[in-house]
């Protein structure tokens, strides 16, 4: 029963084990996708970065003039414009600008937003949002950058942004607005569309995979152990040959059932049984039939008691010990009697038993009335009076009770 409840225990231990083995897998899985995608941004951010800085060092660059690429009405620049011929009309392309330009592509080919912003913005469209003005002024602050996922149905999506740091190149336009080297001039803040995904089926399947082989695993553990277990009980408590309670387990009964005599004030008997001749029977028939004529007379015995409370033991040898809880004088005499003559009836043949040349039991009964009990009363001195009379029965020629 105890091994019974502690297989329960620990399934139901294996079961939340599993359980916080699927939620740390799944939170491991998320903080992974987070820094996949923190990462990703990061480097488009540097890439960005890398490619202004390009532009910075050649001091703005000339592209031709085109339908989409009109001169720049916020760069205050000599030689904005370069006529080459009739046919062609280069402007001059700032970091800015080129960033507007990238993030309009990013956006068509990718759906990728970038967005220059700043708190002092040149260009009244590049001023920050709600988001991106909370962002610069972490960065006044100290903060390196910015990164979470936003839970939008329509686009889910991950927010980046990062501080533009005024470099020494950046000072031949930017001087004029009062920055100094090292200065946050504004950052630039990239929408990523990312979706976070956690194959939750396979891991759900995993782990009640994994739970179900160890439950499988648990169960026949325990199984094997709930054998284990009976069998050392069995061997702990029983006589192997004769297959009833062994001296042990009948010590442990007496002692307990001595003590509720005494407590309600009930008789409690005993009848202590030795075969007679026993070891002229091994003489004549040998050990093992000896074995087999012990377990016939132990199965006689204990056939001989009809009351659950009864209990027979082997005590030694060829010596049984019965113990009958709630029975006075003349119902041990009783039960003896008929223990002695149900073996009797058995007739197995003692060729060298005489005069009977059957096998015969001489029994010794005791009964303490669990009242009249001295101070040294015990169940050891109960046990010792019914040995005595035992060997009484024998000095008065065995085959009797006494
Ligand atoms: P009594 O009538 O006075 O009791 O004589 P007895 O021969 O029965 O008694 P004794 O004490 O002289 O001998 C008991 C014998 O029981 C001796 C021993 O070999 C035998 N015996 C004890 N245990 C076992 C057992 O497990 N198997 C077998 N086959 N014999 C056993
Ligand atoms: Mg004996
Ligand atoms: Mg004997």
């Amino acid at each position: 029963m105890k091994i019974k409840n502690n297989i329960l225990l620990i399934i139901l231990a294996w079961f939340l084990l599993a359980i916080i083995s699927f939620f740390w897998n799944y939170t491991n899985g998320k903080k992974a996708q987070h820094e996949l995608a923190f990462q990703t941004a990061r480097n488009l951010f540097k890439h960005i970065e890398t490619t202004r800085f390009w532009n910075t060092l050649h001091g703005g660059v000339y592209v031709p003039i085109t339908a989409e690429t009109q001169p720049n009405p916020y760069l205050k620049t000599e030689m904005k414009n370069i006529k080459i011929n009739d046919k062609l009309m280069l402007t001059k392309v700032n970091p800015a600008f080129m960033t507007r330009q990238i993030a309009e592509i990013a956006m068509k080919r990718d759906g990728i937003k970038f967005h220059i912003t700043s708190l002092k913005p040149i260009r009244p469209l590049n001023k920050p949002t709600l988001r991106e003005a909370a962002c610069l002024n972490d960065f006044e602050k100290g903060i390196a950058e910015v990164g979470y996922f936003i839970k939008n149905n329509a686009m889910p999506s991950f927010f980046y942004m990062a501080p533009l740091k005024t470099e020494e190149e950046c000072l031949q336009c930017h001087a004029v607005q009062g920055y100094k080297t090292g200065d946050i001039r504004g950052g630039i803040s990239i929408f990523t569309p990312y979706e976070v995904k956690i194959s939750t089926l396979p891991l759900i399947l995993g782990h009640v995979g994994i739970w179900f082989v160890g439950v499988v695993g648990i169960i026949f553990a325990g199984n094997k152990l709930n054998r284990a277990y009976a069998t050392i009980r069995k061997q702990a408590l029983f006589d192997s040959l004769t297959e009833i309670p062994n001296r042990r387990n009948f010590s442990d009964n007496i002692a307990v059932e001595f003590m509720r005599s005494k407590r309600d004030k009930n008789p409690i008997s005993l009848i202590m049984c030795d075969i007679d001749n026993f070891k002229a029977y091994n003489d004549t028939y040998g050990h093992s039939k000896g074995d087999a004529c012990l377990k016939k007379v132990a199965q006689g015995i204990k056939n001989s008691l009809k009351r659950p409370s009864d209990f027979c033991a082997r005590y030694g040898g060829e010596e049984f010990i019965v113990l009958l809880p709630d029975t006075s004088l003349n119902g041990v005499k009783h039960v003896a009697e008929k223990i002695r003559s149900n073996i009797e009836k058995m007739k197995i043949p003692h060729k060298n038993s005489l005069p009977a040349k059957i096998v015969t039991l001489s029994l010794g009964v005791t009964t303490s009335d669990g009242v009249t009990l001295d101070s040294n009363a015990s169940h050891e001195k109960l046990i010792r009076h019914a040995d005595i009379a035992m060997y009484k029965a024998k000095e008065k020629g065995k085959n009797q009770v006494v």
